[in-house]
């Protein structure tokens, strides 16, 4: 059994400050290298998704047009534009930790980091099966849009899924708390990031075939 950490849009966009920033967000990449710190052998893969939309243009109707407001459901404010300073990591998030960047978004909406590739091409899809991952812990941004949106898609691609309930953050209080709902509904496991170590060893198990040495589990 292989493991997968998702980190879902740890932007300067999503977080305090940015263009679509989240109450707790920054907290969340602190806390989500914090987990890959204290632990770093919970997971045999760390893949990052970014919101990366294409500068000049509307991205699919994704961004409000000029002169009119987002809605904050389906339209929003321009946000995580490829290659500004919004559409990096926040400062806080570890990314030595990351093995592989997808990027989603150029020209569409995309919530969900199946909806992206790595700059080889590569789906997430492709990396999970090639790494003959099964289970995946979800943190990151935003709760109630592309958490959600990755979780539910992870879910349905068979993968045995957990959402890490402290290391996400959401845009409105309300829709985060029905999208974890959602996603329990689902078949998702609703966990804090404490309970990650109590998996740990566990989860080292089958280290060995990689080359790494199992004295962790001791
Ligand atoms: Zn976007």
């Amino acid at each position: 059994m292989k493991k997968a950490l998702f980190i879902i849009d740890v932007q300067n966009d999503f977080t305090e400050g940015g263009a679509l920033g989240v109450e707790g967000g920054a907290a969340v990449a602190a806390g989500i290298s914090r987990l890959l710190a204290e632990h770093p052998d919970a997971y045999d893969l760390v893949i990052a998704s970014r919101d990366w939309h294409d500068p000049d243009s509307d991205n699919g109707g994704h961004f409000a047009l000029a002169g009119s407001s987002p809605d904050f459901v389906n339209t929003w404010p321009l946000h995580c534009v490829a290659g500004t300073a919004g559409a990096e990591y926040h400062d806080d998030l570890s990314a030595d930790s990351i093995d592989f960047h997808v990027r989603k978004g150029q020209g569409r909406p995309a919530y969900s980091i199946y909806e992206g590739t790595t700059e080889e091409g590569d789906t997430v899809h492709q990396l999970l099966d090639d790494h003959a991952v099964t289970e995946i812990d979800v943190a990151g941004l935003a709760t109630d849009y592309c958490v959600r949106a990755s979780a539910l898609d992870a879910i349905e691609h068979g993968r045995k899924v957990r959402v890490l309930t402290d290391l996400v953050a959401g845009v409105d209080a309300a829709s985060s708390e029905a999208a974890l709902a959602e996603l329990a509904h689902a078949g998702a496991e609703l966990i804090s990031s404490q309970q990650v170590e109590a998996h740990g060893p566990g989860a080292g198990g089958d280290r060995a075939d990689d080359g790494r040495a199992d004295d962790t589990l001791a």
